[in-house]
């Protein structure tokens, strides 16, 4: 504090000094305010809880009563993505058995019934394939269908030279 006093012939302390009284002032109001706060909590009294909906207390930002409440929830979640991803596997894996079972060379064509009456699901694909042409072709996985009208699906296997599991693939 010296050395500043004599370089900046006295003025410049007496700057830090009242810099540094309005800066603690502006401090405890912050705190001031901080500490008065969960007064706001009241008005969340209302809020219930994400898993048995029993209102919850305290906090503003609670989801959850309990930690056993917090456990159920997420425990719940996670169930039902699980079920949700197996159940939606389930469902492109039989496609793909289905086509597979109706394709024995590469190519077959087939009526509509002989999918549907084996619990073939439309709305289920893993990708589409679109020719130059425009011409879209609905894959799950490396087996694929193409509507060509009058309720008649020509059926496809992908010959890619990424999937190697099918061995053999030369013959087009
Ligand atoms: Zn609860």
């Amino acid at each position: 504090m010296q050395n500043y006093e004599k370089l900046s012939f006295g003025f410049f302390p007496l700057n830090l000094i009242g810099f540094s009284s309005g800066s603690s002032c502006l401090l405890s109001f912050a705190i001031g305010k901080r500490v008065s706060s969960p007064v706001i909590t009241q008005p969340a009294m209302s809020k219930k809880c994400l898993d048995c909906g029993e209102p919850i207390t305290g906090r503003i930002d609670k989801k959850f009563c309990s930690d056993q409440c917090r456990n159920n929830y997420n425990n719940r979640l996670n169930s039902d993505t699980t079920n949700l991803v197996r159940n939606v596997n389930n469902i492109l894996r039989k496609n793909r058995r289905i086509i597979q079972e109706l394709t024995p060379e590469e190519k077959a064509t087939v009526h509509k019934t002989k999918l549907s009456d084996r619990g073939f699901n439309f709305s289920y694909f893993t990708n589409t394939y679109t020719t130059k042409k425009g011409t879209v072709y609905y894959f799950c996985y490396e087996y694929g269908y193409l509507p060509v009208g009058n309720d008649f699906y020509f059926l496809v296997r992908r010959s890619g030279k990424d999937e190697n599991k099918e061995g053999k693939e030369t013959e087009r």
